[in-house]
C-alpha cells in the first residue's frame, strides 16, 4: 500500500462545505465561474468527444461533468468522501455519466498506467503536501501522445495579494484559510516536475479576476491564478 500524498486538514475542509457544491452561489462560486473557459481551453487543446479522460481531485465534479457532458468517457478521483457522494448525486440530475472513484492519484496510476487520452488536475496541487508526486501520477495515467493538464496559483508577493488578501479577505470570494501561500507553485516549479515526470510544457496561460465586472478570463500573464497543458511525448 502506497503511502498516500494527501493531507487530512484539507481533504476535511472541502469536506465540511460539499453539499453547497453545486450552488453557483455558494463558496465553490469561483469553481463555476471558471468553468466553462478552462473547459473550452481543454477541447481546443484536445477535442473531448469519445477520449478516456480522468480528473484528478475532482470534487464535487464540476470540470468532470462538464467534460463527459461534451461527449468524453469519464473518471473522477478525489478522497474526499462527501464530495464523491455530491458528485455522484448530481450525475441523476444532470443525466451525465462519470465513474467516481475514491482513490488516491498516486494508487490509481498504479493501477491504470497509460489508459487516458487526457487527464486534468486543476486547483488541487496547491492543497497536496507533494505536488511533484501527483504531477508524476498525472503522467503516469496518460497514453504515450496524451494531454496532461493542470491549474494552480503561483507563489509570488502578487499572488499572496490577489488569491488570500483579495480573495478571502476582501472580495470574500473564497473562505478565509481556504489556501496556504507556501503551498503556491510558481510556473516554472511546475514545468520543472512535468518534465521531470516525462512531460512538455504546451501552453502556460493566466487566469484573471476582474473585480469591476466579476468576471474571468484567460489571457497573458500567469502571476496569479494560471492553467499549464503538457504533452506526453513518449
Ligand atoms: N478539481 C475540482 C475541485 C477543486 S477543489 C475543480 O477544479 O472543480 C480541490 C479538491 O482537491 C477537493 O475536492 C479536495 O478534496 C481534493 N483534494 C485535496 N487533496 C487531495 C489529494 N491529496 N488527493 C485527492 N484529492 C485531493
Amino acid at each position: 500500500m502506497l503511502e498516500t500524498n494527501a493531507d487530512d486538514s484539507e481533504i476535511a475542509k472541502f469536506s465540511a462545505l460539499a453539499h453547497r457544491w453545486w450552488d453557483p452561489e455558494s463558496e465553490f462560486r469561483p469553481l463555476h465561474e471558471i468553468n466553462p473557459l478552462r473547459l473550452d481551453w481543454i477541447d481546443w487543446h484536445c477535442p473531448l468527444a469519445g477520449k478516456a479522460t480522468i480528473d484528478i481531485g475532482c470534487g464535487g465534479g464540476i470540470l468532470a461533468e462538464s467534460i463527459a457532458l461534451r461527449g468524453a468517457r469519464v473518471t473522477g478521483v478525489d478522497l474526499s468522501d462527501k464530495a464523491l457522494a455530491v458528485a455522484r448525486l448530481h450525475l441523476l440530475e444532470s443525466g451525465a455519466q462519470v465513474e467516481y472513484l475514491k482513490i488516491s492519484a498516486e494508487e490509481i496510476a498504479a493501477e491504470r498506467p497509460e489508459q487516458y487520452d487526457i487527464v486534468t488536475c486543476m486547483e488541487m496541487l496547491e492543497h497536496v503536501p507533494d505536488p511533484a508526486s501527483t504531477i508524476r501520477a498525472c503522467a503516469q495515467l496518460a497514453k504515450p501522445g496524451g494531454t496532461v493538464f493542470f491549474s494552480t496559483i503561483n507563489r509570488n508577493f502578487k499572488a499572496y495579494l490577489m488569491a488570500i488578501i483579495g480573495a478571502e479577505y476582501v472580495l470574500n470570494l473564497l473562505p478565509r484559510g481556504t489556501h496556504e501561500y507556501a503551498k503556491f507553485i510558481t510556473p516554472a516549479e511546475l514545468g520543472r516536475f512535468a518534465r521531470d515526470a516525462g512531460l512538455d510544457c504546451i501552453e502556460l496561460t493566466g487566469m484573471h479576476y476582474n473585480p469591476l465586472d466579476k468576471r474571468y478570463s484567460l489571457g497573458r500573464g500567469s502571476d496569479v491564478n494560471y492553467l499549464m497543458c503538457c504533452a506526453k511525448t513518449t
